[in-house]
């Protein structure tokens, strides 16, 4: 063991007495995530892309009311329960621990959706987070994108990590800003270009403005948007009473950004 690894060990030590640690979801002591906790997201994961309103397509075949996914989100978990609790602490704190561990559950999941046919090369390329966020190093997309290209590369697969997207809601004052307002000021770098297949990371599937709002950032490079990949999907915000999501996005939305089949088509 070299010193500065012996010294980041005693640190942690210290850090363990000053900060005794428990288990993310269920908060079984001395455990950074317990065996029954870390089960819930081993997976297999599933194609859950028509739980999010904003993935939705709507065919254009009269007198009938048909939808199809812009593409295909795979989800470990459900987003509930000590699930949603280990998120919740795993956005909120600087864990490098819980990190790790998560990262470790992410490739075994991912390395499964790989198997099943996704093909390479891949690029994946995480929703961005507020610049707060990755400044205080709890980007946890940036961890989940790391996760995935491990599986990926555990399937013999190669895939880079990019990160090409920017949030740009920091600009915006504290009042609320709704998702799906959020999700259209996702930008895209200048003169960014990806080759091949992207892979589309986020934590939690909600409505898919975000993952929306991504691909249609994304829409300026010559990548295909191929799918994406989160840790849990949420409750189908159409099922649950009091919230108004439409069933869809409008039409127009898509004819504007015409995220196609053909791949990242600029339209602007
Ligand atoms: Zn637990």
């Amino acid at each position: 063991m070299d010193e500065t690894s012996t010294e980041r060990s005693l640190l942690a030590q210290w850090a363990d007495l000053l900060f005794p640690r428990n288990c993310a979801g269920c908060g079984e002591p001395d455990v950074t995530l317990c065996n029954s906790c870390a089960r819930e997201f081993a997976g297999p994961p599933r194609e859950v892309s028509g739980r999010a309103p904003y993935l939705q397509r709507v065919l254009p075949i009269f007198g009938e009311e048909r939808y199809e996914s812009l593409f295909p989100v795979y989800a470990l978990a459900e987003y509930a329960g000590f699930v949603a609790q280990a998120i919740i602490r795993w956005k909120n704190t600087v864990d490098s621990e819980l990190n790790t561990v998560m990262r470790q559950l992410v490739a075994q999941g991912a390395a499964r959706i790989f198997e099943e046919g996704m093909s390479g090369p891949l690029t994946i390329v995480p929703a961005p987070s507020r610049f707060q966020r990755i400044h205080d190093g709890r980007f946890v997309a940036g961890v989940i994108a790391e996760g995935v290209a491990d599986g990926a590369r555990q399937a013999g697969i190669s895939a880079v990590v990019a990160r090409p997207l920017r949030s740009a809601s920091r600009y915006t004052s504290a009042g609320i800003v709704s998702r799906r307002s959020r999700a259209s000021r996702i930008t895209a770098r200048n003169r960014v270009q990806i080759g091949g297949n992207i892979l589309l990371v986020d934590d939690v599937l909600t409505t898919g403005a975000t993952l929306v709002g991504a691909a249609r950032a994304l829409a300026s490079c010559e990548g295909k948007v191929a799918g994406a990949f989160v840790t849990a999907v949420a409750q189908d915000p159409r099922a649950i009473t009091g919230i108004s999501v439409p069933k869809s996005l409008p039409v127009v939305y898509h004819e504007r950004y015409k995220l196609q089949d053909s791949g990242c088509e600029n339209t602007r």
